[in-house]
């Protein structure tokens, strides 16, 4: 399609609930955050689950790891305050060890039953490395692929995992479904007035970046490129999944 004919996307005003699905504490601030400060404006609710609380850290940081997983969880309440996440569901996996396992699908499936989003958000599970510098993380292809599995068919299926019916879950159909960082995307989201904000979210997880004197520039740097696919300053970009229009 010719960039010309390319326009952010509105989220449908009926699409109310949102829930990022992610492997680490900050995943959704280095990837949709300014998307989610979006949503929030707009009056949807906004909720992350994470599925490990980041306890294996980083190198440059945070050498040790002792009392690291209550400090990830507590700037991961601080990054959600500040994007106006309503919830944070912690799944306490050990991170760096994840994989789509059937306990995960179905941790994800109870999650979504219990939240009911009209719309997930989570990362692509096929995209095994990014240009020539980066091997996506492995936990991250673990969640991304349980997540979609959970979505469908697990959620809406009544039949599946009968467990969590015992547990008073009733299925539940999600309406769409964005995938952030596919290959290729196919839409956008203006985030010129949340960009800021975005900024700020990554900030709050000071064992990870710091003082984050490099934060503003590198997350300028990636919405300005996705903004020139979609005619805006600056955008994020997802593939977008329509899986029921709600008739
Ligand atoms: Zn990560």
């Amino acid at each position: 399609m010719p960039r010309a004919d390319r326009k952010p996307h509105t989220l449908a005003a009926s699409l109310r609930r949102i829930l990022c699905v992610s492997a680490h504490p900050d995943d959704n601030e280095f990837t949709v955050a300014g998307s989610v400060a979006r949503w929030g404006r707009e009056g949807r609710d906004v909720a992350f689950c994470l599925v490990t609380s980041g306890g294996a850290g980083t190198n440059e940081h945070t050498p040790r790891s002792e009392g690291l997983i209550p400090r990830r969880e507590q700037e991961s309440r601080e990054a959600a305050r500040i994007l106006g996440v309503k919830d944070v569901v912690l799944l306490g996996y050990t991170d760096g060890a994840l994989e789509p396992t059937l306990a995960l699908r179905r941790d994800l499936t109870r999650v979504i039953r219990r939240c009911r989003p009209d719309v997930v958000v989570c990362s692509d599970p096929t995209v095994r490395y990014y240009g020539n510098e980066y091997l996506n993380h492995p936990d991250h292809r673990a969640v991304a692929s349980a997540a979609l599995d959970a979505v469908f068919p697990s959620s809406e299926t009544r039949a599946i995992f009968p467990e969590l019916l015992a547990e008073g879950l009733e299925p539940h159909k999600v309406k769409e479904v964005w995938i952030s960082g596919a290959l290729p995307p196919d839409s956008w989201i203006d985030i010129g007035d949340t960009l800021a904000t975005e900024c700020a979210s990554l900030k709050a997880h000071v064992s990870q970046v710091g003082k984050g004197e490099w934060v503003d520039g590198l997350l300028r740097g990636w919405a300005v490129r996705d903004g020139k696919h979609a005619g805006v300053e600056h955008a994020e970009a997802f593939r977008r999944m329509v899986l029921w229009d709600g008739k």
